[in-house]
Order: C-alpha cells, then sequence, then structure tokens
C-alpha cells in the first residue's frame, strides 16, 4: 500500500506524520471520504469542493490546488492498482508546537489513503439496520457547523459507542433544537404515505450521496420535503433509510426498539438502492 503524503508515496509501514502535528493534537483540519466504482472516482469535483469548503471554513490554507489534489487522487488510486476503492485525503494543520495557535503551523500537510471497499453493511442492506437515537447532540451550526468535515469527529465516535451499547448498527443524532440531525456518518431520509422527507443541511454535513439520493427521488417522480423532524416522524415512518459515501443507500427497519413499517426494507427505499448502484456504475472520473 503506497500513501501519499505532500507529495510523495511512502510504503504503508514509512508513512509517518510528525506528533507535533495539530491535526493529531487537536484534531485541527479537515478529510473527505470518497468511492471509486470500477475504477472511476464517484462525484470528485462535489467532495473537493466539500473539503476546500471546510477548510476555508477553519481558515486552513491547502496547500495544493484542486487540479493538483485531484490529479494525487488518481496517482493515488493508481499506485494501489485499486478498482473498487475508498479514498481518504486529510488536510491537516501541519507541525507546530504544544500551543493550539495555528499561526505556529507554518504549512498544512496533504495526506491520501486507498483502500480496496466493499459494501460496508453486508447482509443488512437486505434485512435492515438496527438504529438508536442517541443522547449526544450533534453540533449546533453556532459551535463548529456540522457542514465541516473536520478532523474533530468525537461527537461521532460518542454517538457510535452509545449505539453499540445499546444494540444498534447505528446511532441516529439530534440537534440541539431537538430535531433530528442525522446518523454518525451518514445522512437520514423518513419515508411517510409515499412522500420522503430529510433534514435540512444546517443541523448535518451536506451530503454527496444524500443529493444522489434527491436527484435519485426526482427522477423516480416521489416527492421530496426537506423539513425539520422529531421522534414522532421516525417511530411512525413507513420507511427509514440513510445515506454515505461508506454506507451508501442503507434501510433503518428498527430505531429504539420500534419496528418500522413491516420490519423489512420498504419499496421506495428498495427503488433508491437499485438506482443508486445504476449512478454510481454510470458516472465518475476515469
Ligand atoms: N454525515 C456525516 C457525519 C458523515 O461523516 C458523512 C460521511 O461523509 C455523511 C453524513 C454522508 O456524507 P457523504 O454522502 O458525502 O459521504
Amino acid at each position: 500500500m503506497q500513501i501519499y503524503i505532500d507529495g510523495k508515496f511512502y510504503p504503508k509501514e514509512e508513512a509517518k506524520v510528525s506528533v507535533f502535528d495539530h491535526g493529531f493534537l487537536y484534531g485541527d483540519g479537515v478529510f473527505e471520504g470518497i468511492r471509486a466504482y470500477s475504477g472511476r472516482i464517484f462525484r470528485l469535483e462535489e467532495h473537493l469542493d466539500r473539503l476546500y469548503d471546510s477548510a476555508k471554513t477553519i481558515d486552513l490554507a491547502v496547500p495544493i490546488s484542486k487540479e493538483e489534489m485531484t490529479a494525487a487522487i488518481i496517482e493515488t488510486c493508481k499506485k494501489n492498482n485499486l478498482t473498487n476503492a475508498y479514498i481518504r485525503p486529510i488536510v491537516s494543520r501541519g507541525v507546530g508546537d504544544l500551543g493550539l495557535d495555528p499561526r505556529k503551523c507554518p504549512k498544512a500537510s496533504v495526506v491520501i489513503m486507498a483502500v480496496e471497499w466493499g459494501a460496508m453493511y453486508g447482509d443488512l442492506y437486505e434485512k435492515g439496520l438496527k438504529a438508536v437515537t442517541v443522547s449526544v447532540r450533534r453540533n449546533p451550526a453556532e459551535a463548529l457547523p456540522p457542514n465541516v468535515k473536520s478532523l474533530n469527529y468525537l461527537n461521532n465516535i460518542l454517538a457510535k459507542i452509545e449505539a453499540n451499547c445499546k444494540g444498534g448498527d447505528e446511532a441516529i443524532f439530534f440537534d440541539t433544537n431537538g430535531y433530528v440531525s442525522e446518523g454518525s456518518g451518514d445522512n437520514i431520509f423518513v419515508i411517510k404515505n409515499g412522500v420522503i422527507i430529510t433534514p435540512p443541511t444546517l443541523n448535518n454535513l451536506r451530503g454527496i450521496t444524500r443529493m444522489v439520493a434527491l436527484e435519485i427521488a426526482t427522477s423516480l417522480g416521489i416527492t421530496v420535503h426537506e423539513r425539520n423532524m422529531g421522534y414522532y416522524d421516525l417511530y411512525c415512518a413507513d420507511e427509514v433509510f440513510v445515506t454515505g459515501t461508506a454506507a451508501e443507500v442503507a434501510p433503518i427497519t428498527w430505531i429504539d426498539g420500534r419496528t418500522i413499517g413491516n420490519g423489512k426494507p420498504g419499496p421506495i427505499t428498495r427503488q433508491c438502492m437499485e438506482q443508486f448502484k445504476i449512478v454510481v456504475q454510470k458516472e465518475g472520473t476515469p
């Protein structure tokens, strides 16, 4: 495995960053998760736009252009002979001292890893996932905006731990106003009476797969409402699914002990899952 660090490739064992990097010391940095399907990178431009916007929000100057980042990502996939891959570009604040002041970090660092990747949830795409609503809240937009995909994922990890403890496959976050936000690493959709409902993106990450799901829903002629939701909407849903680069489109059939619909992935969820498979094979950066 060859890993890109600041313009050079290193074998896995030799790929190292400094313990003084503020990405390590403070979670000061941003990242992306991107997929390649059949040798084509899916929605690379959108992922890079989000990466650079995340960096801008935390006033982090990415040391290479989007074109250079694109070339480096393609090169990383090629060097590792990957066709179906999960790609992880990371931009960290870089090396500084033990203080948290980013002005002490003169140069940000870019790392790109890519690994072979298949379906994340195995047989759960057929059975459906169990989800648990968690007490930890998604960080509010007036703090670190959830649209920043930062290296600081502790909230999400706490949510995952809580879901694990309660027998869930995935966590469902609420925001500090009590509205449904998203999963620990995916966006959430509810289906009620043939209409798809999903929270607006102020309280969650603006997912690229979420956008694809919305495009699919439109192409299928299904009405979509972007609006706030509460527990009631989750528990009384006919169908629920989550979307993410790693999770793809995954059905949820159980939430906090309540069976969703008839306990099986519903017809609209299945249609979205099928269409998603077609879309990812059809497009991409070669
Ligand atoms: N929400 C969170 C917190 C995530 O980490 C992710 C994964 O990137 C998503 C949602 C889904 O976003 P995307 O579809 O762009 O992968």
